[in-house]
């Protein structure tokens, strides 16, 4: 993809992604995921490295693993995705796609901080379903959709952190109230 034929919100996510201070390997994957490279199931199939009926959703085990379908669509995911939504406090509906979930919550921020504070939340929201997704593939571990938002909540509490050099905030005050912690 060429910067030319990349639309606003695109050049904005990845500009600002990069800028995030999270820690490299978080915002690697989120560049891939964004431009459709992490190595998802349909991925693997169209790349021949698996036959099509292995190209399932691990965690409803009823639809094909599309980066779309495994970090929104998903009966899995969608939970994850309102329990954020909840914890938040913000009305947001079930995006259609993985860029358009991005815009949707950073554009929930009113101000520089939140919008950089919303762009880390997105981040941990990625990273977290990308490492539910992996230890069900190869741990068989449940997916606990509270368990994952409390992932969430400490990735994105502690990256945040890292971008802020007074008033740091602790992970009860951050679950609490995530926009009050943004402010500082
Ligand atoms: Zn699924």
């Amino acid at each position: 993809m060429t910067q030319e034929q990349r639309t606003p919100l695109e050049i904005f996510a990845f500009n600002y992604i990069w800028k995030s201070g999270v820690p490299s390997k978080v915002s690697a994957l989120s560049w891939q995921l964004l431009l459709d490279r992490i190595p998802t199931r349909d991925n693997l199939w169209r790349r021949a490295v698996i036959r099509d009926d292995d190209a399932v959703c691990p965690l409803c085990v009823g639809e094909v693993e599309t980066a779309r379908h495994l970090f929104l669509h998903c009966c899995v995911s969608a939970e994850i995705w309102y329990a954020v939504i909840r914890w938040l406090g913000v009305t947001v509906a079930l995006p259609a796609n993985v860029l358009m979930s991005y815009g949707m919550l950073v554009g929930c921020g009113n101000n520089k901080k939140r919008k950089k504070g919303l762009s880390i939340i997105w981040l941990a929201y990625v990273w977290a379903i990308w490492k539910a997704r992996n230890n069900r593939v190869f741990n068989n571990s449940e997916v606990e959709v509270g368990a994952v938002l409390e992932d969430i909540q400490r990735f994105s509490w502690k990256w945040y952190l890292n971008t802020i050099s007074f008033g740091p905030c602790l992970l009860y005050e951050w679950v609490w109230n995530p926009w009050e912690c943004m402010q500082r």
